[in-house]
Formats: C-alpha cells, sequence, structure tokens
C-alpha cells in the first residue's frame, strides 16, 4: 500500500503553544496507518542543501504539509524549489471562515492570462495546510484523515495502466532515499525572499523592472523567476506592493494580502483589510518606493524615488489617499463586504 507522507514545518523560534500543537499532531499521527509522518525546520527558511527540503524534493506521491504560513505561500514555495504537484483542496477552514458564503469567482474573461507552474506537473496532490487556523490538534488531524482516504479513492480510481509517477527522475520502483529525523531537523538560518504565484502572475516583468537589487530575473523560456532570492533585502516587500496580479508573496510579512492570504486584488490594488479599517489607506506606489529608496540608501547608493523601474500604468493611477479611500470603499460595497 502507498503511504501519503505528511510533513510537518516547524515555527521559527521556540514558541512553547506552537511546539506543543506541532508535537500533538505528529504523536496523533504516528500511530495512523498508511502515514509517513516527518518534522522539518520552517519551509521558507530551507535553503537548497538542507536535509529537510532534499527529503521534500524525494517524496514521489502525494503530499500533506502542515506549516504555519497561508496555504498558498506554502504551495508555491514548495513548487519554486521545484516539489510540485496539483494544489489539493482542503476543507480545514479557520474557524472565522465557516459561515462565509462563497463569492462567484471573476468571469474567466475578466482575468488577465495567468502563466502557471512551470515545467510538467507530476501526477499528484500537494495539500498545504494552516497550522495558525486552530490551537488543538484535533481539526488538523481529522483533515488529514481525510485527504488520506481522498487520496486512496483517487489512486483506487486510476485506471490499472496510468502512468507511474515519476518525480526528479527517480523511477517509481527505485527505493526513496533514506533520511534521518535528526538530519531533517538540522538548525536553518533565517532568509528573506519573495515567492511568485504562478498561479496569478502573467509575467508582465514589472516587478524585474522594479527590483534594483537583482532578485528577479527570466528563465530560458522568458519566464519571471526568482533568481537571487537571498539577494533581498529582510524586512522589504516593495515588490507586491507593484505586482498587478498581487502574485508576489512574502509568506512571513506582517501583512496577510502580502504574506499570501486569499484577500484577492480589488481596484488593482493590494487589500490589507486591517489597514484599510484602521483607517490608513497606504499609498502603494509610494510606500513601495520609499521601501525601495531606503535599501538603495543603505546600501550606500542613490535614492531614485518613482523614476525607476516603475510601470506608466502605476504612476497613471490617482494618487491622492482621499481618491484611492473612495475606490476601495466603492469596490468593497460592490463585493458586498
Ligand atoms: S509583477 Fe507580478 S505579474 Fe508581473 S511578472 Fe512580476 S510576479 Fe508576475
Ligand atoms: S522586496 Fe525589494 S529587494 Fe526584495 S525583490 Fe522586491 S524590490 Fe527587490
Amino acid at each position: 500500500m502507498s503511504r501519503l507522507t505528511v510533513v510537518v514545518s516547524q515555527a521559527p523560534g521556540k514558541h512553547p503553544a506552537k511546539r506543543a500543537l506541532e508535537e500533538s499532531i505528529v504523536a496523533a499521527l504516528l500511530l495512523e496507518p498508511g502515514l509517513e509522518v516527518s518534522v522539518v525546520p520552517n519551509l521558507y527558511d530551507l535553503g537548497p542543501d538542507h536535509t529537510g527540503r532534499l527529503f521534500l524534493g524525494s517524496v514521489r506521491g502525494d503530499l500533506v504539509v502542515l506549516s504555519w504560513l497561508y496555504p498558498r505561500a506554502a504551495f508555491w514555495l514548495l513548487d519554486r524549489d521545484g516539489i510540485k504537484g496539483h494544489a489539493g483542496e482542503t476543507q480545514l477552514k479557520p474557524p472565522a471562515d465557516d459561515d462565509e458564503d462563497d463569492t462567484p469567482a471573476e468571469p474567466a474573461a475578466d482575468k488577465p492570462q495567468a502563466i502557471g507552474a512551470a515545467g510538467t506537473v507530476p501526477d499528484r496532490h500537494i495539500y498545504t495546510l494552516d497550522l495558525r487556523d486552530f490551537n488543538k490538534h484535533e481539526p488538523c488531524v481529522a483533515e488529514v484523515r481525510r485527504i488520506a482516504a481522498e487520496c486512496r479513492d483517487r489512486r483506487a480510481a486510476k485506471p490499472a495502466n496510468a502512468p507511474a509517477i515519476i518525480q526528479l527522475g527517480l523511477a517509481a520502483k527505485e527505493p526513496a532515499p533514506a533520511f534521518a529525523p535528526e538530519a531533517l531537523l538540522a538548525p536553518a538560518g533565517r532568509r528573506w525572499y519573495p515567492v511568485i504565484d504562478y498561479s496569478r502572475c502573467t509575467n508582465c516583468l514589472e516587478c524585474l523592472d522594479f527590483c534594483l537589487f537583482g532578485v528577479y530575473g527570466v528563465d530560458s523560456l522568458e519566464r519571471i523567476v526568482t533568481e537571487n532570492q537571498d539577494q533581498c533585502k529582510k524586512g522589504c516587500p516593495a515588490c507586491s506592493r507593484v505586482c498587478p496580479q498581487q502574485a508576489i508573496i512574502f509568506p512571513e510579512y506582517k501583512s496577510a494580502a502580502i504574506a499570501g492570504a486569499d484577500t484577492g486584488a480589488v481596484g488593482g490594488l493590494k487589500i490589507d483589510l486591517s489597514r484599510l479599517f484602521g483607517g490608513d489607506v497606504g499609498d502603494a506606489l509610494g510606500t513601495a518606493v520609499a521601501e525601495r529608496d531606503r535599501e538603495l540608501v543603505n546600501d550606500g547608493r542613490v535614492a531614485v524615488g518613482a523614476t525607476v523601474g516603475v510601470a506608466k500604468r502605476q504612476t497613471d493611477k490617482p494618487a491622492t489617499p482621499k481618491d484611492e479611500l473612495d475606490k476601495l470603499v466603492d469596490d468593497l460595497d460592490a463585493l458586498g463586504l
């Protein structure tokens, strides 16, 4: 019987309540048949040579990752590291979402075409669960059980002659390399870099023009990639504010919209509801330009303001806080929020 791999990504630091939740989830799942349970340090911090990252890359079948990150952030973070699959849908919703009605999706014709994940996506599913949604292990454990059953059913429904999963050049018959639990948990230094959500990105390359620190580049197919992610300036989320599709995620930024929450886009601006309802309406472009200038000056370079790397589309936007507030409120009214 093939087993479902479940990986718990630890919270950075040693927060006792978070560690206790992680441990209780692992303890409960270790007793479940058909699961392979492992623990790695914070997913976002795993460098290319970290054993935890190598282990994740070696997993061939369906995968569940529980982390302290928004599910969208964790999914595209894994994709960035070459750990690809189809996004599995979780039924685990944060308690506040329970009575949320399903907002009708934007008509496809009105949406710019996203470029989607690069390369071949293996025939498996990756489920990403957010540990911040609950402070008890039971809902997470129940959801992992549900996912395990869903994966079993999906496998059982496959025709007998369906191609076996082949990932990272490993034939399905080849035994997976063994990883010692203590090696998986080797400490990982903190990192800071942008993660691109390719289900939103339209490859407009505005981020490439805007970032003056060489973080972005393009691959052989001229698709945007984070080429030198560790050149990103710690704590700076500037380019995420100028991305017209809200496709750039900084998973550990304090604002939910930038950290990968599914807040969506309204009026071409990234909405940060906490700031909006706190009465502080950010001028996204102005803030991004100021953040970039601050990093340029910290590097001993000259501040450039909005004179470099800013798309005309952005500078044409009305800039007064009053105009932005009116537009945001109109847009929220239109959404019935
Ligand atoms: S600005 Fe956004 S949509 Fe445009 S290429 Fe960059 S990530 Fe993609
Ligand atoms: S946050 Fe700043 S340094 Fe990092 S990629 Fe974006 S613009 Fe470049």
